[in-house]
């Protein structure tokens, strides 16, 4: 078990609370979705009521170690204020003299915001003088964005060598709830789609060992189809990553474990939210069309695993679900694990944006912040920001 906040004292503290703001924004400077902003807030109202001064510090997009304007953190301080119904003081520098005035100044029931971690190199770097910078802040470190646990920047893990760490709220619920994941009830289903394949294929071969029967759909299929022999035209594919597909669809058998993989498609000319589409079997994709979807007979297969399971994870749209002709797959998935009574959990920024499109947000026990993080956190791998936080006494 981990120490949260709510086991050690902040009244009258300074705390520097890593929270996930990355939003995205409008094309005229807004938080065109505060998702993420709402679910700092039982972290933030707990902070403020018990005494604390807060300092709040995120990345927002890949600035890539400069000041890059339109990635400006300063919109998420007026969606924050309107939330949490209080001025939020915005720092134009998340360290330095800037950054070090405002957090002196900061009283006890006042929240500083600062400004894009990322905007520094040393961020990402996880570079140790660029972490002292932000341990100087504050007197009390809080880490309650789970999406980056995966990470070792300078605000996830560096940062912890200067200040005593604790989870907040939000870190705390996600450890206790993916915590089910890792002696789950079976059969466990884990069903796996997107279109970061080699970011996700190291993890998929330790969960080889955890899961009872592994689904795999969206953009991640193709290189696993193509693996397996079909031709799958123009559609995204990671030809570098096909032998470490033929050596999970290996694992898996070996294991005698199912891994199921889509029978028919959606494939569309283009990929273009317009683009003709049709359904094909996966041995029919035509040489110059792409595959945006699974199929609804592979929905239906699909589904039909996750009705004999006692626990599914999910992470991964199954197609391109941003656009309504390609989002049917997820749909059915998302319908799916609506209507069992098995523990269902869903991850991922894309994933989770497309179960509350559909509004069945409620019907999942519990909805991870984390895509990546997750995904490692069930493959039972230690996130590098998890292992830095306190143990509770
Ligand atoms: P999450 O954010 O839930 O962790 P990912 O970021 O890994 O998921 O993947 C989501 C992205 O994958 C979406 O932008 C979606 O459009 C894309 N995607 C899914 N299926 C396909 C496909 N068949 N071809 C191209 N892109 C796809
Ligand atoms: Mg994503």
């Amino acid at each position: 078990m981990k120490k949260s906040i709510r086991q050690v004292d902040v009244n009258g503290k300074k705390v520097l609370v890593r929270v996930d703001f990355n939003v995205p924004l409008t094309e005229d400077g807004k938080v065109a979705d505060d998702t993420r902003v709402r679910a700092a807030l039982p972290t933030l109202r707990y902070l403020l009521e018990h005494g604390a001064a807060v300092i709040l510090m995120s990345h927002l997009g890949r600035p890539k170690g400069v000041r890059v304007e339109s990635m400006s953190l300063r919109p998420v301080a007026d969606s924050l204020a309107r939330l949490l119904d209080r001025p939020i003081i915005f720092a134009e520098d998340c360290v330095g003299p800037i950054a070090e005035d405002a957090a002196a100044r900061l009283k006890p029931g006042q929240v500083l915001l600062l400004e894009n971690l990322r905007f520094h190199q040393g961020e990402t770097k996880n570079d140790p003088e660029f972490a002292a910078k932000l341990g100087k802040l504050a007197d009390l470190y809080v880490n309650d964005a789970f999406g980056t646990a995966h990470r070792a920047h300078a605000s996830t893990v560096g940062v912890t060598e200067h200040l005593p760490a604790v989870a907040g709220l939000l870190m705390e619920e996600e450890i206790r709830s993916l915590g089910r994941l890792l002696d789950p009830e079976r059969p466990f289903v884990a069903i796996l789609g997107g279109a970061k394949v080699s970011d996700k294929l190291p993890i998929i071969r330790n969960l080889v060992d955890r899961v009872d029967q592994l689904l795999i759909g969206g953009g991640m299929a193709n290189t696993f189809l193509k693996a397996l022999g079909y031709s799958v035209g123009k559609s995204l594919v990671e030809d570098d990553q096909i032998d470490n597909c033929k050596k999970i669809i290996k694992e898996f058998k070996d294991q005698g474990k199912e891994l199921l993989l889509p029978i028919d498609v959606v494939v569309a000319n283009f990929f273009m939210e317009e683009a003709d589409h049709k359904e094909v079997r996966v041995d029919a994709v035509p040489e110059d069309w792409l595959i945006l979807d699974i199929g609804s007979q592979t929905a239906e297969r699909f589904a039909e695993a996750a009705r004999s399971a006692k626990t599914v994870f999910w992470n991964g749209p199954m197609g391109v679900a941003e656009w309504q002709n390609f989002a049917r797959g997820t749909e059915r998935m998302a319908v799916a694990l609506g209507e069992i009574d098995a523990y269902t959990v869903v991850g991922g920024g894309d994933s989770v944006a497309a179960v509350a499109r559909f509004g069945l947000e409620e019907r999942f026990d519990h909805v991870s912040t984390g895509g990546g993080a997750s995904l490692e956190f069930v493959a039972g791998e230690e996130l590098p920001a998890v292992v830095r936080l306190e143990e509770a006494d």
